[in-house]
């Protein structure tokens, strides 16, 4: 589904990438983890082209990345981040139908209907009037998956969902996160919530210094990590 080949970024003279190679196969969970500064945003904001890289390549189903038109390429990639995001002028049902009706040009009748469906889907339907500011933070990241959701994406990137929220709020995000990987959704999701990293990825990818310096099954990264700087890392976040 995914398959990322040498890929090099630089920010002026700051090499943030330095030859990431990461395949990920369709309805695979991925769970990167690693030092903060050491790139994992960035890889994420490459495979949706909001970062453009030097070299190295990005292939979406065996197509490069770079053929594919960038708003074809965001409908079918989706991301949510860990600020949310979400148009503030807006009420949720607002947020869920722009999209795919300007780019998608969905009928407003079927969008409405997907939004409800979506709004079920992760328990808030009965907000679906409500505008941003009157959520709590772990409502407001459901709401940005529901509208990720609405253009039927082939791969879902989450940057640290939970990273801003309020400890009580984090696991009702993870339970959203956690059915859609079990619906099948091929995902690649930064976070430090380990045991969303155990119960729910296929593979967890350790990202340090712009490559992947290790890669594995739950059990073996966090019982049995090979590599120094891995022990490192997870002692320190355990
Ligand atoms: P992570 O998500 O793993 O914490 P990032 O991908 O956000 O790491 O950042 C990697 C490095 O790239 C950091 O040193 C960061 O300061 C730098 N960086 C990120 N975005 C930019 C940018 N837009 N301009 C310049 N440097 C950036
Ligand atoms: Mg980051």
């Amino acid at each position: 589904m995914l398959r990322i080949e040498n890929l090099h970024k630089r920010f002026g003279n700051l090499e943030v990438l330095k030859g990431v190679n990461l395949s990920v196969k369709k309805a695979e969970t991925i769970v990167i983890i690693g030092p903060s500064g050491g790139g994992k945003s960035t890889l994420l904001r490459c495979i949706n082209r909001l970062e453009e890289y030097q070299s190295g390549k990005i292939f979406l189903d065996g197509v490069d990345i770079q053929q594919i038109d960038v708003n074809k390429l965001r409908t079918r990639v989706g991301m949510v981040f860990q600020q949310f995001n979400l148009f503030p002028h807006m009420n949720v049902l607002q947020n869920l139908i722009l999209a795919p009706m300007k780019v998608k040009n969905m009928p407003e009748e079927q969008a409405i209907e997907k939004a409800h469906a979506l709004l079920q889907r992760v328990g808030l339907l009965d907000k679906i009037y409500a505008f941003p500011e009157q959520l709590s933070g772990g409502q407001k990241q459901r709401v940005a998956i529901a509208r990720a959701l609405m253009m039927d994406p082939e791969v879902m990137l989450f940057d640290e969902p939970t990273s801003a929220l309020d400890p009580e709020l984090v696991g009702e995000v993870l339970e959203v996160m956690k059915n859609l990987a079990e619906s099948g959704m091929t995902m690649l999701v930064v976070t430090h919530e380990m045991g969303f990293a155990r119960d729910v990825a296929d593979r967890i990818v350790f990202i340090s210094n712009g490559v992947v310096e290790e890669e594995g099954p739950p059990e073996q990264i966090l019982k049995n990590p090979q590599k120094q700087r891995t022990k490192e890392f997870l002692r320190r976040i355990l």
